[in-house]
């Protein structure tokens, strides 16, 4: 919420039918993505969000979203529910244990002003991106590097990090100016 306000939008948290009915956007935080899957259940969201996602509505999922906005996700709970927002595989705790967290320095397509600290925590990786995704970053180097961790597929973005957990808020810019240039018919 901090961070879209610092980027000039005016936030709601959404729980209800209603809520999700009256924003531009919407981001997916992170979290737990099972969990959120079954509180979209229980609270008759999943249907709806579906709908406006297919409908062209603006949405951001980091980490837990990512999971979330995939079209098809690997090792998860075979009852886990997705959104199927971007043309992706995504694979769940892909780097590793919650241990296995860490912190790195992307180059992000389309962020100019030099490379973005990122954060992992138990963070997935996208396995797959179709053929109208387009990657926004990679893992430099290590024994994960190449894998993808941000991409984009018309007005939806989804980071595999937290980018609300630093100082810099491009990312969120950048959604914003989604939800903007999308609510002025761009
Ligand atoms: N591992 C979590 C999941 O599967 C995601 C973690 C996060 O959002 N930081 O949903």
């Amino acid at each position: 919420m901090a961070a879209l306000t610092h980027c000039g939008a005016d936030p709601v948290l959404v729980r209800r039918e209603s809520e999700l009915a009256a924003v531009d956007g919407l981001v997916l935080p992170g979290g737990e993505s099972t969990t959120i899957s079954k509180l979209l259940t229980v609270f008759d969201l999943l249907e709806p969000l579906r709908a406006r996602l297919r409908n062209g509505m603006p949405a951001f999922g980091s980490c837990a979203g990512m999971i979330l906005l995939a079209s098809e996700v690997l090792d998860t709970r075979p009852d886990a529910e997705h959104l199927s927002g971007v043309d992706m595989t995504v694979r769940r705790n892909a780097f590793g244990r919650q241990v296995d967290s860490f912190e790195t320095d992307l180059d992000f397509a389309g962020l100019d002003d030099g490379p973005m600290r990122a954060v992992f925590i138990r963070a997935p990786w996208v396995e797959r991106a179709g053929p109208g995704v387009e990657v926004l970053a990679t893992v430099p180097s290590g024994p994960c590097a190449g894998r993808i961790v941000a991409v984009r597929e018309g007005n939806v973005l989804a980071t595999s990090f937290h980018p609300e957990v630093t100082g810099d808020l491009r990312v969120h810019g950048m959604f914003v100016d989604i939800v903007r240039a999308a609510r002025s018919g761009g």
